[in-house]
Formats: C-alpha cells, structure tokens, sequence
C-alpha cells in the first residue's frame, strides 16, 4: 500500500479512538431508539471487603440510559449508606475519564454532567468509595443491622448507590428516617465481584441472582433486573435448600446456634410460601431465593434475597403459630410487593407493607387455615390499630404507629376490600396488579386504576374508612 494513504487512515483511527475516551456521553447521532424494556443502568461493581477491619473499598461502574423525554445535565445517585456519619467516604466520581465535581448531602451523590445526555443516549459513570460498616450491635443501627456487622454476621443491605428515579423532572432522594424504610428503586442489571480479606476460614457468602464462590476468596454475583443486590457473610451459616413445585432453589442461610427444626421450618415455610404466591399473583421470576437469618431485630426484604430477625428463631415456639412463620411469609411476599412492583416506600408504603402482611393471611389460608383466626387476633386486632392507612413513613411518632396504621389496618382494609370486590375479582385485582407494574415503581392511583367503574363504587365506603384520600376519581 502507499505510504500516503497509509498516514490518513492512522490519522483517522487514532481520532476516533481519541473522540471515544474524550467524551464520556455517547453524540445523540447514534443514541439508538428508546427500548424501555430494558433498565436505565447497568452496574459492574467490585468490592473488596476486609473481614477483619469491616471495612469495604468499592468501584463501581454504572451504565445509565436516558429513557427520559428530556437531555439531562445532571445526575443524582442514592446513597443510603451516607444515613449514618463516618459510614462512606466517596473518593472520586468520574463520567468515562473525566473527574467530576459532586455534592455527597445525606443520602445524595449529585453531579453535573461534562454534556447534555440526550434520550435514547447512555453515560458510564464510575463511582469510588469506601465504606466503614457500623456496628449493628446496640443503637439505632442495630435496627438496621441489614447494613452492618455484628459479632457472628456482616450484611451488606442497601450498600451500593442506585441511579436516583427522574420523577417528573426531579431527581428523587428521601430524607432517612429511623420508621419504615425511604427507598424509591429501580431496577437495574447487577454485577459484582467480592473479594475477600482477612476472613475467617468457613465464610459463607449468601447473596442472590446467578453466582457463587469463584476461588477461596472469591465471589462473584450477577443480578438482573433487580431493585439491588444484597448480601450476608458469616463464618457461622449453615445452608439448605429445598426446590419448590414451581422449580425455584430456595437456598436458606441460618446462624449456627438456631436449632436445626427452627432452620427446618424457616426453610418450608418459606418454599411453600414462594410456591403459593407464585399461584397467586404471578409466577416467580427467579430461579431462586435466598432467606437469611439476620443477626438484627424484625425481618427485612430485598431483591431475590430476604431476612429474618434472629429473634423470631430463638423464640420460636416450634408451632406454626409463630412470628417465625409470618416474618418468613411476610419478607417472601415481598418478592412480589416491593421487588417486582415497586413503589415509594416513604410517600407510598402501604402498597408494598400493606399487601406484605396480608400475603401472611394469604399463605396461612392456603397451608394452615386452622389458625387464621388466630392471626387476626393476635397479628392485628390484639394491637387496636389505629390511622391512615394511606400515611407517608414521616407522619408518625414510632414505629408500632406507623406499623399500626399502614400494616394492620392496611390489612384489615384490603380485607374489606376482597368483600366488597368478591373473591374473584380481588385475586385478579391482585394478579393484574403484579403483572401490569411488573418491574416499575407504580403508585396509588395505578393501583386504583385497574378498579372498573362499577368497582370503585363497590369500594368508595371501605376506602373511606381507611385512607385519607378515599377519593380515587380525581
Ligand atoms: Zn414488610
């Protein structure tokens, strides 16, 4: 070839490599056509967790896609983990090579983008930072030991930032606040690499999604189309597992110490419960489910991965009738009623809590329908719930008001709700419900909007009892 044309085509090459690093923003020439089917980010994270120091040094890279209608300048991440001071240091956040200047306030990363991101395009953002886990052995954290380390158990709960939703031309962040829960999720594609330092020998990792250990200190998970990923480590698991009708791997993760008929019916009510909702509502889309016990009070849910309180398994009765079998079946529906639907969880919580704790009565209609009266009694009436059940998590003084009004009388609402539609209608209500929203953040009146007019009729004096916006025409 001759020379002369041999120096063009370098010239050419190396310009393009060079136009590719320099911008970070893909040109909206070749942003290609908005495809809503598929999540606005994608993150590939690699975290190194030192056992010993419970500390953990993360790089996470973030795909994001503008599915918006408008170009964005700006960019907001949630970063729950900044709730509590000394917790995350944020070193650097970068849009393809380029350094940027953000804002770490409460739980918010914000930052301005080096050019206009139009619809259809998609930016790579690289978040690095570092986190000193709390203590979740005492204190406020204790309550929320999902994300922290106790003695026997390291949860990484709500640990890696998500993409802030754009709800009507705002980036969304709640202020956190000890009731109930403030998140407001997405879903997106998960991939993350845990490498492992200064760990006790027999760490489990129990985390969801595709995945497992890679080598001794190695693990690596991949997650798609979820809320976020969770994870628990303990030098103490002991792991079932157990197949559902349906196919599902539900993989159990309980503390050493739980004797092993606790573990067992942890492990059964939580296949079964799976199996039943899978009947129920829509099938589950997962092939499997991981149920941890967690070394902190309660229960608590994510996607493809939930907890149950260590307390319900020291106390339990080794009777159905137990917290240990309503916080499993709970946290299971959640599967469903947070993780496939999604919703506000501050402004909105009665959505997901509220069809949660009546999923529980669900379930024990279908496996032990003996003791249902002694659910309502005891899970419900025995507490005298009181207030809205439409309340956001900020209008209430303590959590047994808050779980009062939006979880007891929210089942007891829905309950009214199944008498005044009939059995059909409301089990198709429910099932049109998780199949129409299926994987996006819906709202109260998208729920109301599956009502037909004659339905909403039927339902106007129930709603009127129990919400403060009863009025769902408007
Ligand atoms: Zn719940």
């Amino acid at each position: 070839m001759n020379r002369l044309y041999i120096y063009p085509i370098i010239l050419t090459i190396a310009f393009a490599l060079f136009s590719a690093d320099a911008s970070p923003v893909t040109a909206s020439d070749d942003c290609p056509p908005l495809d809503r089917t598929q999540p606005t980010a994608a993150h590939v994270v690699t975290a190194d967790l030192d056992y010993a120091a419970k500390t953990v040094h993360v790089r996470q890279q973030t795909r994001y896609i503008n599915q918006t209608a408008e170009a964005l300048n700006d960019l907001a991440f949630n970063a729950a983990p900044n709730r509590w001071s000394g917790v995350m240091a944020l070193g650097e956040v970068r849009a393809g090579d380029i350094a940027l200047d953000f804002a770490l306030d409460g739980t918010r990363i914000s930052f301005d983008l080096p050019e206009a991101l139009a619809t259809g395009c998609e930016v790579h953002i690289t978040l690095d930072f570092t986190l000193a886990l709390p203590d979740a052995t005492g204190g406020p954290t204790r309550r929320k030991g999902y994300f922290g380390h106790t003695p026997r158990q390291i949860n990484l709960g709500r640990w890696l930032p998500t993409v802030a939703p754009r709800i009507d031309g705002r980036w969304i962040t709640h202020q956190p606040i000890m009731i109930g829960e403030q998140d407001i999720l997405e879903v997106a594609d998960w991939d993350v690499t845990l490498i492992l330092h200064n760990s006790p020998p027999d760490v489990l990792v129990a985390g969801p999604g595709i995945g497992g250990r890679v080598d001794a200190n190695h693990w690596h998970f991949v997650h798609a189309s979820a809320r976020e990923i969770a994870f628990s480590l303990s030098p103490q698991f002991r792991e079932d597992a157990a197949l559902t009708h349906d196919g599902a791997v539900v993989n159990a993760y309980t503390l050493s110490a739980t004797s092993p008929m606790a573990a067992a019916h942890f492990l059964e009510v939580a296949a079964q419960s799976l199996s039943i909702y899978g009947n129920l509502f829509t099938p589950y889309p997962r092939e499997r489910l991981v149920v941890v016990q967690g070394d902190f009070p309660d229960g608590m849910e994510f996607d493809g991965l939930v907890f149950v309180g260590d307390g319900w398994f020291v106390n339990w009765n080794g009777e159905p009738r137990s917290y240990l079998t309503l916080i499993t079946a709970h946290e299971v529906a959640h599967q469903w009623w947070y993780a496939r639907v999604g919703n506000d969880s501050a402004l909105a919580p009665w959505l997901d809590e509220a069809l949660a704790t009546y999923s529980e009565y669900l379930y024990l209609e279908l496996a032990y329908p003996q003791i249902t009266d002694w659910w309502w009694h005891f899970r419900v009436d025995n507490l005298a719930p009181q207030g809205f059940v439409d309340g956001t998590v900020y209008e209430f003084s303590n959590a047994r008001e808050y779980i009062n009004a939006v979880y007891l009388r929210g089942v007891r609402f829905l309950h009214d709700l199944r008498g005044d539609l009939g059995d059909d209608a409301f089990f198709a209500l429910l099932r049109d419900y998780a199949t129409t929203y299926d994987g996006q953040i819906a709202t109260p009146d998208d729920f109301w909007a599956l009502l037909t007019a004659e339905q909403r009729e039927l339902t106007a004096a129930t709603r009127a009892r129990y919400l403060r916006q009863p009025d769902i025409d408007g």
